[in-house]
């Protein structure tokens, strides 16, 4: 049982000290096929919910972005691209880091820092923007990173997190089960050759906390106005939260 000593980790239940460990280890496994796999296992679509994502944040010359689990920096080059200042990149995973690093070499603006979210390197009230896109559901300390994101906004500041979620439609659940607990370790081990990486990530998304419980963890974490949005009958939600 998930204890103050124990973890989810996919369907397994692991050791609060390890399940960062098996973390990495899937991010190490995947990190050079990453953003391929994306396009390949959401059909292109996680485009569209990262454009919803941006959309939302509606990014202003006056405002500088800290891009949390920011992984290869998919997320600060299109807040850049749509008018943002700056992003600041912080991601625990190296490998991601160092390719997102390579891919964005001209993008002057980006910055890059490998930190866990739960023990963010900035100061308080440092960034107008705080983003989170699929990073939440595999943090060990998920209050704790929410209370360090809320920490480094400033006040007026906006925090949007995109996760996966839960499908409303039971039709399309079917399809979807199919879908994640078939289709894609199967490509997740043509493409990549780790299997297990694309068993966790199915299973951490079952086992995810729903919209209404992910609100309440915002609202703790000190957000106001905290408010949601499903994207594709629930695939995934847009989550916003203010600091005022
Ligand atoms: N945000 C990127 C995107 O939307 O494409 C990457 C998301 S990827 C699914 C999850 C990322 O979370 C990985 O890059 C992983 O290294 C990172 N991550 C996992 N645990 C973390 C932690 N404790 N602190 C910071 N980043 C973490």
């Amino acid at each position: 049982m998930v204890n103050e000593n124990s973890v989810d980790f996919g369907n397994k239940i692991v050791k609060r000290a390890d399940k960062q460990k098996l973390v990495n280890k899937v991010f190490n496994s995947v990190a050079h096929k990453y953003d391929f796999m994306n396009d390949i296992t959401s059909l292109g679509v996680h485009r569209s919910w990262k454009n919803d994502l941006i959309n939302w944040i509606a990014p202003q010359s006056t405002q500088n972005l800290a891009d949390i689990a920011g992984g290869t920096g998919d997320i600060a080059q299109r807040f850049i691209k749509a008018g943002g200042n700056s992003a600041h990149v912080f991601d625990i995973n190296k490998e991601m880091i160092q390719i997102g690093k390579l891919r964005y070499k001209n993008f002057n603006k980006l910055e890059w820092t490998t930190a866990s979210a739960e023990n963010i390197p900035v100061s308080d009230n440092s960034f107008e923007r705080a983003t989170m896109s699929f990073g939440l559901r595999n943090i060990t300390d998920r209050n704790k990173s929410l209370h360090e994101i809320y920490r480094i906004l400033k006040p007026g500041g906006r925090f949007i997190c995109l996760e996966f979620s839960h499908i409303e439609n039971d039709f399309l659940k079917k399809f979807y089960d199919i879908w994640s607990f078939k289709i894609m370790p199967f490509l997740g081990q043509k493409i990549t050759g780790d299997k297990d990486a694309y068993i966790y990530l199915v299973e951490s998304i079952r086992k995810f906390p729903t919209q209404a419980e992910i609100s309440q963890m915002l609202s703790v974490a000190g957000f106001s106005r905290v408010k949601y949005r499903n994207l594709s009958n629930g695939i995934v939600t847009l989550y916003s939260g203010w600091k005022l």
